[in-house]
């Protein structure tokens, strides 16, 4: 048997798992059988005959030392702030994770009876009416897994409302008005549930045009408004009264992203404001943790016009006991197996029990300063498009490094070098090479201040010394990929290296 060479280096170019491979070896041993193997115990078309060939042998000690080191590659909310834009990435608190450990939480089996489930169906119960107090908004569903799903399942609603509202006449309200700064999901979701999308202007403060949108609305047709507020360039929507106000008289229905709801919660509700539907991103503005587009939950929340058509089964509370109610026959139905991700509303409601009123309150007041010192810290260096104050994230150009050569990515990928998770880049579409900056309440002072000085710095390299930045990353191990191959033409199967097997065996 010969050992292949492996690089041993607990930082460098850790090698596959297959390339650790040694025969022989393993991780975990059953005890030796001494039960006869009859068929009824395990049929013969069940057992294999052939030798597991191509899966990794390797020691318990291993395979732990080869997935830590790959995880200490990996940058994350623990390691430090994560400034991405539009996407809140607050600290996921450990209290929250100790709460959904709690046995009665995470060994009940989602077909567990009624009777026995009381607990969790008051735990969902409890969440559902915070979030309904926090929006504004009387009905909810948990089911949806994200924040998408939940937007969707918010349209698939505005649908259900006008067919059940117009009938026949309903075919004729196909048109979606949605803002060009939108997150990509919006037009979307309402492309999937049959309506056409109209484009709305932004004025020069990056507003909703409101002569464009009463325009729109005189052409007829309007089945509804999808809008973010704050919006994505992180400017509160000051007409959003007169918003709503517009897109009711024309027959429509207002539908808010809620991504944004770290500016709100506390301060201001959607439901007071007239908008009809909404969802919220639990692993956004709740702070359960983002996964790898793993286990979310994006609730759906509506006005009580709506409510019939949410999805079943609904946790409703009859006296003392909680029960699921499915007799809801307008309803769109179920968006999800069981009741969502029951794991996430647990940690939600562990955050906002932690918090509490004035606690919500003020995390909503720290993130929309810490959004503004960066923004007015950062506003010489670089180029903030719009005059207004920001809410809870800071947008600015590459337009005074651009005059240099260098551009966003550059800047992003130079923030590496300096220990930072990059901002977003290139989103809103609106504003020509996007940098959106949203610290979130979770950072203090002094990182604030070492991501700006980080920032002020990658702005005079830009300038007297460009190709330091427009090579950046200098200190990864991987330098620029080409982004557009990897997706396209992903290598996603390791194929074993003939040779060196047979040589092994
Ligand atoms: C994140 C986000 C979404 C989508 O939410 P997911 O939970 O990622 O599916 C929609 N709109 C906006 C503005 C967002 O930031």
């Amino acid at each position: 048997m010969s050992i292949k060479k492996v690089t041993q280096h607990p930082t460098q170019n850790e090698g596959l798992i297959f390339e650790r491979s040694q025969g022989g070896r393993v991780g975990y041993r059953l005890p030796k059988l001494d039960v006869p193997i009859t068929e009824d115990i395990l049929p013969a078309e069940l057992r294999r005959d052939d030798d597991l060939e191509g899966v990794p042998e390797v020691s318990e000690v291993d395979v732990v030392r080869h997935f830590t080191r790959i995880s200490t590659w990996n940058y994350s909310i623990d390691l430090g702030m994560y400034p991405l834009g539009s996407c809140t990435m607050k600290y996921n608190s450990r209290l929250n994770e100790k709460t959904a450990r709690i046995g009665g939480f995470a060994n009940l089996h989602p077909l567990a009876p009624e009777e026995e489930s009381q607990g969790a169906l008051e735990l969902i119960y409890k969440l559902q009416e915070d979030l309904c107090e926090i929006t504004g908004l009387p009905g909810i569903s948990l089911q949806p897994a994200a924040g998408a799903q939940g937007e969707m399942t918010g349209v698939m609603l505005i649908r259900a409302f006008l067919d059940h509202r117009d009938g026949e006449a309903s075919k004729d309200r196909r048109v979606m008005l949605i803002p060009e700064s939108a997150h990509g999901t919006n037009p979307a979701s309402a492309a999937m549930s049959g309506f056409k999308v109209k484009t709305i202007r932004a004025t020069a403060d990056g507003l909703t045009d409101m002569a464009h949108l009463r325009e729109l609305c005189s052409e007829g047709g309007v089945a509804g408004l999808m809008l973010t507020n704050p919006n994505t360039c992180g400017i509160f929507e000051t007409d959003i009264k007169e918003i709503c106000e517009t897109i009711h008289a024309a027959g429509g229905l207002v539908y808010m992203d809620g991504a944004n709801m770290n500016a709100l919660v506390g301060i201001a509700r959607p439901g007071d404001m007239g908008v009809d539907v909404i969802h919220l991103n639990l692993h956004k503005t709740f702070s359960t943790p983002h996964g790898g587009g793993g286990p979310g939950c994006g609730p759906c929340l509506c006005s009580a016009d709506l409510a019939p058509f949410l999805p079943t089964p609904k946790i409703e509370k009859d006296g003392e006991r909680y029960h699921l109610n499915y007799d809801y026959p307008g309803s769109i139905g179920r968006v999800k197996a069981f009741y969502g991700n029951f794991g996430m509303m647990v940690r939600a409601l562990s955050y906002i029990y932690t918090h509490g009123n004035d606690g919500l309150k003020e995390a909503t007041e720290v993130a929309v300063l810490n959004a503004r010192y960066v923004s007015n810290a950062l506003k010489e260096a670089y180029d903030k498009p719009f005059e207004s104050d920001c809410m809870h994230e800071a947008i600015f150009s590459h337009k005074n490094q651009s005059k240099k050569g260098v551009v966003t990515l550059d800047i992003a990928k130079r923030l590496i070098d300096y220990g930072f998770h990059p901002m977003t880049v290139y989103f809103p579409l609106v504003v020509e090479g996007a940098m959106l900056i949203e610290p979130t309440e979770s950072v203090g002072r002094a990182d604030l201040d070492a991501f700006i000085e980080a920032m002020i710095d990658i702005d005079r390299e830009a300038q007297e010394d460009p190709q330091l930045v427009i090579n950046a990353p200098h200190s990864t191990r991987i330098g620029r990929l080409d982004e557009a191959t990897a997706a396209r033409k992903p290598v996603l199967r390791w194929k074993p290296d003939m040779e060196t097997l047979s040589t092994a065996a």
